[in-house]
């Protein structure tokens, strides 16, 4: 299909930057990459140190535990936490419903409503889904244009008292999708004044941003590896202990590990991984962070100083450093997609059952379908170049006014046509 709209999509006519290699990674937010000194610290963990983090008769089991003790120091350190309130998991998707599903069980003579918001995660939404199914009452609250939850309506929504009282509050840190920053700390401030438990997936925000579960607030807390640079299939869940203790159901039985909220053999080498990925973001986030704001920023202007109708989306205030989410109107997602595909974003549209559907995120925002369909994702991480974003920027530039060149739409805008003004023949 892109030959026939004229783009050669095998042989660029830009001349590669140097140190520029095809493709080029730019979906941060979906996984990052695995941190060469990351793989050094799990090494000796994958031949030599094999035993069993739970063998407590023999040195072989000794060390194992003694990597994984570090391992939930390293992670605690980075998130303002202490060691015994790190749970490890398979991954963020197990802690979200280890969280959830654990609480609702825990505290269910408490009450039976839990909120969360339509932009969330699909580990969340999905796992609230279920919930609903097995009798608990779920708000899902809408978001504003900007992406962001209005406080006025969380409030609104928690009940204090009855048979549906509001027993957990579920909002994300940070959008994988649009970036976008929530107001956690007010968040949790409001659950704790209502002895409500506040869970967030912080999976985008730990390692990019500073994240601290005591002044945030935050009694749970979903962290995946495969994020920050770290291995794939492990993650953790934080669990405060104190102000207040939180107790969770187990969900997987057998054995008791985990002091008995996740039973199962501990991945020894993902956890160390784990661990090793934190104290590198802990050490380099802060300048990091500033690294690719100077990228996304850059790569912003550019786009928006070649092309017209564009826009971001999403708060752009209280937003990730490495993410940009923009719609290029009037341009067909797919072609625009596969004329840049030697470069790896995501696009505003996903793929259910064979059909395109528009991203759920973006429809919260209020976008159109079409618009929603025309916008690109681009997740900045610690690997990416400036170089890069040059190649990038001017390869989307160049596709983009080619699609446009061939649209009849963009056309009619052009000479002042109100599109919305159009009686389309029906079809
Ligand atoms: C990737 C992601 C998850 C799921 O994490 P896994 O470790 O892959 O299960 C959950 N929430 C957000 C916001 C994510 O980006």
């Amino acid at each position: 299909m892109a030959e026939t709209l004229g783009i050669n999509v095998t042989q660029s006519h830009q001349t590669l930057p140097e140190g520029v290699k095809l493709p080029i990674y730019m979906d941060n937010h979906a996984t990052t990459p695995l941190d060469p000194r990351v793989l050094k610290a799990m090494m000796p963990y994958l031949t030599g140190i094999f035993g069993n983090a739970a063998s407590r008769n023999h040195s072989f089991g000794w060390e194992a535990e003694q990597g994984v003790e570090k391992a939930r120091e390293q992670i605690a350190r980075l998130i303002g936490a202490t060691a015994k309130e790190i749970v490890f998991t398979s991954g963020a998707t197990e802690s979200t419903n280890l969280a959830l599903k654990g609480v609702a069980e825990m505290y269910k003579e408490r009450g039976n409503h839990i909120i969360t918001q339509v932009t969330e995660h699909k580990a969340t939404l999905d796992t609230c889904k279920r919930l609903e199914k097995s009798g608990f009452r779920v708000t899902f609250l809408p978001v504003q244009a900007d992406g962001l939850v209005d406080i006025e309506d969380l409030k609104n929504a928690i009940i204090t008292e009855g048979p549906d009282k509001t027993i957990l509050v579920s909002i994300m840190y940070a959008n994988n999708e649009i970036g976008v920053i929530q107001p956690v700390q007010a968040i949790g401030k409001l659950c704790h004044e209502k002895g409500i438990i506040f869970h967030c997936d912080a999976v985008q925000a730990v390692g990019k941003i500073p994240v601290n579960v005591l002044t945030d607030n935050i009694d749970l807390m979903s962290i995946s590896g495969h994020k920050i640079y770290g291995p794939k299939g492990v993650g953790a869940l934080y669990v405060r202990r104190r102000n207040p203790r939180v107790q969770l159901a187990e969900q997987i039985n057998g054995g008791g590990h985990e002091r008995g909220m996740r039973s199962g053999t501990l991945n020894v080498p993902g956890i160390v991984g784990l661990g090793a990925a934190c104290e590198i973001c802990q050490n380099e986030m802060a300048a990091e962070a500033v690294r690719e704001l100077e990228l996304r920023d850059y790569l912003r202007a550019k786009l928006e100083k070649a092309l017209d109708y564009v826009q971001v989306n999403g708060n752009m205030e209280h937003h990730l450093p490495g993410n940009l989410n923009m719609s290029f109107v009037y341009v067909e997602g797919e072609s625009l997609l596969m004329g840049i595909n030697d470069i790896a974003v995501s696009s505003g549209s996903a793929c259910t059952s064979a059909t395109l559907e528009p991203s759920y995120v973006l429809k919260a925002l209020g976008l159109g379908d079409d618009v929603a369909h025309s916008s690109i994702r681009f997740g900045l991480g610690r690997f990416n170049t400036k170089a890069e974003v040059d190649y990038v920027s001017d390869k989307i530039i160049n596709v983009v006014q080619h699609l446009r060149d061939l649209s009849p739409l963009y056309e009619m805008v052009k000479e002042g046509i109100d599109l919305s003004k159009i009686e389309w023949a029906a079809h």
